[in-house]
């Protein structure tokens, strides 16, 4: 039985300071940024004596085998699509992340999506969603995650995506609150999905309440549908991977180590523990210096970790305030964003960006799937016109986000678009 949004409660936490977007509160701070310095702060820093940011290219260290590469990117195996956008065709992107509405039914007080508007009932059409799926896999799209803007579970056109994305041969996955996900469902996204996230940043009820701004009594049954989601795969076999997302915030610290045992009673397949993502900003007002002080607490919940549930901090970006601080606050270790061609973004409203920072930007809207096929949206000059215009005009040190979506793949793409002298010598 499928719970409508207004009987969920929710309520804000008094002793959290929030600031109101549309209805929606989200956790803030006062500090005004000024980013007009961070370009220019390398120059100061040879006066200073400070470290430069890390310019080596190759591997710092040895990667150990992964199960999963939550923390990197895949680019190296999409060689055949790196030749052809190599070659100047118009390529479609090997990934997209999309929200598929633009509301929620809780409040999580990190939530990104929140500054960037939400508004109860905006979503994709069901039909224009469908219609979607079968023009991506025919564009050569490979995979779909239902991410981003608002929660995906309350756009009732989720469920058929799904299905019709296995059929035309699209992985998708998805990141969800889970209150509103309708087990009816279970067998055909366990099937059909690659993998489930669960967007959990709390192991208590009482803390769910605060993070998230639900009813603490919707905690329970939450855990009690995680766990019956995985009994179902692991009596049916079914391939798909159940994880959980936790967003750290100082709210949440106490919870980590909980969050670690907590995972392990449901059985899911992986807890990821990760830094939060802020905008350019600043307005979630993380102090990522806070970060340094949980370390010994993210290895322990790592130690965890088995052969067949494995807890995952995001060290890479969670130690980025042990960078430079020119990196830190947003400094990127390239010059130019190569890598919306190949990971597209779409709002919960149905419009096309290049990536999700730009999100309600006019000058950066390709089209919009409601009144376009995505498959002609990623053949017109339009969409191709907008992609030249990130590589000509924006300047990633100064106009993006502290590390968003693309950063993984611009650095490979950097390194690729910039070889040196002698590259046969491998
Ligand atoms: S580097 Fe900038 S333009 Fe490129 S995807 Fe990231 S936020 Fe967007």
């Amino acid at each position: 039985m499928v719970k409508k949004v207004d009987e969920l409660d929710s309520e804000v936490p008094a002793e959290l300071a929030t600031k109101s977007h549309g209805g929606h509160s989200i956790r803030t701070g006062r500090g005004v940024v000024d980013r007009s310095k961070i370009g220019v702060i390398p120059i100061a820093l040879e006066v200073s004596g400070q470290k430069q940011p890390n310019q080596y290219n190759g591997h710092t260290y040895k990667n150990p085998p992964q199960k999963y590469r939550l923390d990197g990117h895949k680019m190296i195996y999409h060689m055949d699509r790196i030749v052809a956008w190599k070659n100047g065709e118009r390529i479609a992107p090997i990934h997209i992340d999309m929200g598929i509405t633009k509301f929620c039914n809780v409040g999580c007080t990190y939530c990104l999506g929140v500054t960037q508007g939400m508004t109860k009932g905006t979503m994709i059409e069901p039909e224009a969603l469908l219609r979607f799926v079968k023009d991506a896999g025919r564009a050569g799209v490979r995979s779909i995650g239902f991410i981003g803007d608002g929660e995906p579970t309350l756009n009732p056109g989720l469920y058929d995506a799904v299905n019709i994305a296995a059929d035309v041969g699209v992985d998708t996955g998805m990141a969800t609150n889970g209150l509103l996900l309708d087990m009816d469902h279970a067998h055909d996204m366990l099937k059909n999905m690659s993998y489930i996230r669960f967007n959990l940043s709390s192991a208590e009820a009482e803390n769910f309440r605060k993070v998230h701004q639900s009813h603490p009594k919707n905690f329970a049954p939450l855990i009690e549908k995680m766990k019956a989601l995985v009994r179902i795969k692991k009596e049916n076999n079914y391939p798909c991977t159940i994880g959980i997302q936790m967003v750290l915030i100082p709210e949440n610290f106490s919870q980590i180590v909980k969050m670690a045992e907590l995972g392990a009673e449901i059985g899911v397949d992986y807890v990821q523990l990760k830094q939060c993502s802020d905008t350019e900003y600043k307005e979630i007002a993380v102090d990522y210096e806070k970060y340094i002080d949980i370390e010994e607490e993210l290895k322990f919940a790592e130690s965890f970790s088995t052969d067949d549930y494995h807890v995952i901090a995001k060290w890479n970006k969670i130690k980025i305030t042990q960078e430079t601080d020119v990196y830190k606050n947003g400094f990127r270790k390239y010059d130019i964003c190569y890598g919306t061609p190949f990971l597209g973004q779409i709002s919960g409203n149905g419009k096309v960006y290049p990536c999700g920072p730009f999100f309600g930007k006019d000058r950066f809207l390709m089209g919009d799937i409601h009144e376009m096929s995505y498959y002609d949206i990623v053949q017109s000059d339009r969409y191709w016109q907008v992609q030249q215009d990130i590589i000509d005009n924006i300047d990633v040190h100064h106009d993006c986000t502290i590390g968003c979506r693309q950063d993984y793949l611009n650095k490979f793409l950097w390194d690729l678009e910039n070889p040196p002298e002698h590259v046969n010598f491998v």
